[in-house]
């Protein structure tokens, strides 16, 4: 097949011309053979999973392997985060020697360099500095700091620890009769979760990896897999080779969606590089669903739904059926901005596919209809009979390593009824409790002093939201704030409580004095040895381990012994009990056999909904406006953008690990990628220096770089650009729209 990708505007900067290739060898050799090289390599290859993200590779079978046993999958993304745990300790008179005004001028990447935490340290109210605290104080202030009513404590979490400490802190916080566990998934995947467990009774993809290789087209949406899932890339260039087809949506055209050069094929594709994508359409940022409606259309009007399919399996495809015929091609096409014709070229390579996966990540849930966006996902999947086979289905791709484990612990603001069953057993008590805080409305509940605690294991609270002013001043309404970390972040020295700030340093996964597990985006479970860490002299505690000894001293030995949690296969033991498709895990320190979460992946068109049926969604188009210069109170004159928030190459989350972004041709930070075109229209010019000003912020002497972004459209970096944004969210899932953020840019 023709790549027959759709036209673009030609870039001044065009960065690369190949994703992957030759910096990734670089990037490992500068690693590798560098004097922490044998220290990297002796983590690459200990039996525990990538820090990085969900894709799952490493361990039991090796770093280097992934849930199909294949070698050699291991990216330079991991290679990334292992070097940077690799670090030397922050020094020991560090904060005694910076006061946190000082910090605060720190950017993320240079909080990150500061190096390991090795001690615990507070910073107490009225001081400038963060002094070094043992432990005995620590624990005898953070139990003191949750002797308080059930719903003014709360937890904040990553997908950076284990299941078992995910397990043990939704334990802890229910026990004390909190459901207040906000979770970064919030502000990532809650749609995808949402909208999945609404459609198939199961809010995680319903493909396996061994089901992906089965497929013949991969629609890919609102995803940067090159950069953020790097080793996805490897099965899309299988998929091409075997004559699959990939059709890619993303305001963005990523070069790495265009063609890869994968390390993995060094003859084939690590110079020359790979074609990835066979058709590239470029939306409007938050139209995803109208592209999706208007596929849907363009099949029923080519008779290419499968009738049998949906009346068998599905319940609701008749509304869902009329809502695409009523829905007039003017306005599918007005608001995704992509053409009819190019819609019908994407629905006719679905139809003439015979196993689709249609795989997205945060350019569907960063949204304000974030959850009808994966429900138009689900019913486009649903009209074509492409769920419930080998070689099908839907497939969110998540971001962070244990993001998805933490859903499956119960680390929710809601309880779901097989869990509280569950867990009420366990307890021998009651758990029916209010809803608790999510993160958007923990940040609201605390800027208005409804919050007296805060435990946050891992994360980066602060940077992670929208408008950083209103996340610093409720930060700053909580009496206490305790950061459990690897590492210093932004948060640390932004979001400080109003009496004590406390930093309590961790292990890593790959140093816990214990065996963890985690799960992949895919449901594989994953198991990772013990280990030790590099820091000499250091003072550090393992989650677990704090988690348990923090609930003994709050509940005592009551109806759960506590202490005996600090034994993770204890703690596994547990799992197996209360959460459903895990029952393997209370074996597998006997076995070592990693496992597929039971339940999940669908290779039968049978759903875990109560009638076994998909239940298909309405999903209604979003009316997508821009305000106007005037609606920002500005005079200046100047363009107004739909701004995608975005990560830049070599960035994890909110972490930085380097400031260019030779990709996308952006030099630095301080960059707005804008189309040619609309630089053109406000009046301004490439390289310029310019005001960038959102409803909640303004940001200044930012650089202008012309790139492959569709018009109206502009991308910036994540967190910094948070500043700008108000907390507009997705009333279904609540989480926050980063990926489509009104800004008006003019010359300063
Ligand atoms: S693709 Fe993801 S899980 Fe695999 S090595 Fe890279 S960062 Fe780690």
């Amino acid at each position: 097949m023709d790549n027959s990708l759709s036209p673009h505007s030609p870039s001044p900067h065009p960065g690369k011309d190949i994703g992957g290739g030759l910096p990734v060898i670089r990037y490992w050799a500068e690693h590798t053979l560098a004097p922490e090289g044998p220290q990297v390599w002796q983590t690459l290859l200990h039996k525990s999973a990538c820090l990085s993200c969900a894709w799952g590779t490493g361990g039991q079978k090796g770093g280097f392997t992934n849930e199909e046993g294949e070698k050699l999958q291991r990216c330079a993304k991991s290679v990334e985060s292992i070097v940077a745990e690799l670090q030397p300790p922050v020094e020991p008179h560090f904060f005694e020697q910076h006061t946190i005004a000082k910090l605060q001028q720190l950017s993320s990447m240079e909080a990150d360099r500061l190096g390991r935490l090795s001690f615990p340290a507070i910073l107490r109210a009225g001081s400038s500095h963060y002094e070094r605290i043992g432990w005995d104080e620590a624990y005898d202030l953070i139990e003191e700091a949750f002797r308080q009513p059930p719903d003014r404590v709360a937890s904040y979490s990553s997908g950076r620890s284990s299941n078992e400490a995910a397990y043990l802190l939704q334990l802890m916080m229910r026990s004390l009769g909190s459901n207040n566990l906000a979770d970064c998934s919030d502000l990532c995947h809650r749609p995808s979760t949402e909208g999945l467990s609404t459609t198939f009774g199961s809010g995680t993809s319903t493909v396996s990896l061994e089901s992906l290789k089965q497929a013949d087209c991969v629609v890919l949406i609102g995803s940067n897999a090159p950069s953020n899932h790097p080793r996805l890339m490897n099965e899309l260039i299988k998929l091409r080779d075997r004559g699959g087809t990939i059709i890619v949506l993303n305001p963005v055209r990523e070069v790495g969606l265009v063609k890869f050069g994968s390390p993995s094929f060094p003859v084939k594709s690590l110079l020359p590089g790979s074609d990835i994508a066979n058709l590239f359409l470029q939306p409007i940022p938050g139209s995803d669903l109208a592209v999706m409606v208007g596929i849907q259309k363009s099949l029923i009007d080519h008779n290419s739904i499968d009738d049998d399919f949906l009346k068998a399996h599905t319940e609701g495809w008749e509304a869902v059926v009329e809502q695409a015929q009523v829905t007039s091609w003017e306005t599918i096409v007005e608001t995704c901005g992509v053409s009819q014709a190019d819609i019908e070229t994407a629905a006719t390579l679905i139809a003439q596919a015979e196993r689709v996966v249609f795989a997205w990540a945060m350019g569907i849930t960063h949204q304000a209809n974030g959850v009808d966006g994966v429900c138009g996902i689900a019913n486009t999947a649903l009209l074509t009979g492409n769920v419930g086979k080998l070689g099908a289905g839907v497939m969110p791709i998540r971001g962070h390593s244990n993001v998805q484990g933490f859903g499956s612990m119960g680390v929710k603001n809601e309880l779901k009824p097989a869990l509280k069953k569950a867990l009420e057993k366990l307890l021998g008590r009651s758990l029916d409790l209010e809803p608790g805080y999510h993160a958007r409305s923990l940040i609201e509940a605390a800027d208005v002093g409804k919050v007296d605690t805060l435990l946050c294991l891992g994360g980066n609270l602060y940077a992670a939201n929208p408008d950083l002013t209103q996340a610093k001043r409720a930060l700053s309404q909580i009496n206490t704030v305790i950061y459990l970390a690897t590492k210093p972040n932004l948060g640390h020295f932004h979001g400080l409580a109003r009496q004590h700030t406390l930093i309590l340093p961790v292990f890593n996964r790959f140093e816990n004095p214990h065996k963890t597990t985690v799960e992949s985006g895919n449901n594989f479970v994953r198991l990772n040895d013990e280990g030790k860490t590099h820091l000499k002299k250091a003072d550090l505690v393992a989650e677990v381990n704090f988690i348990a000894e923090l609930a003994y001293r709050l509940h005592g030995g009551s109806s759960v012994d506590w202490r005996r949690l600090q034994d993770t296969r204890y703690v596994r033991r547990l799992i197996a009990q209360t959460i459903h498709g895990y029952e393997k895990i209370g074996q597998i320190d006997e076995t070592k056999e990693e496992f597929t979460i039971g339940d999940r992946i669908f290779t039968r068109p049978q759903f875990r909904t109560p009638s076994g049926k998909a239940q298909m969604q309405l999903t209604p188009l979003p009316k997508l406006t821009l305000p106007t210069p005037e609606d920002f109170g500005s005079s200046k004159k100047g363009i107004v953008l739909a701004l995608i928030t975005g990560r830049s190459y070599t960035q994890h989350n909110t972490v930085v690990y380097r400031a260019a972004d030779k990709y996308r041709g952006m030099p630095h930070r301080h960059c707005i990628l804008m189309n040619i075109e609309d630089v053109r229209v406000g009046g301004l010019s490439d390289r310029q220096q310019v005001t960038v000003q959102g409803e909640a912020g303004q940001l200044e002497n930012i650089e202008i770089i012309c790139g492959d972004v569709r018009r109206g459209a502009a991308l910036m970096f994540y967190p910094e650009a948070n500043v700008l944004m108000k907390a507009v969210a997705d009333p279904k899932s609540h989480t926050p729209a980063y990926k489509r953020v009104p800004v008006l840019i003019f010359s300063q």
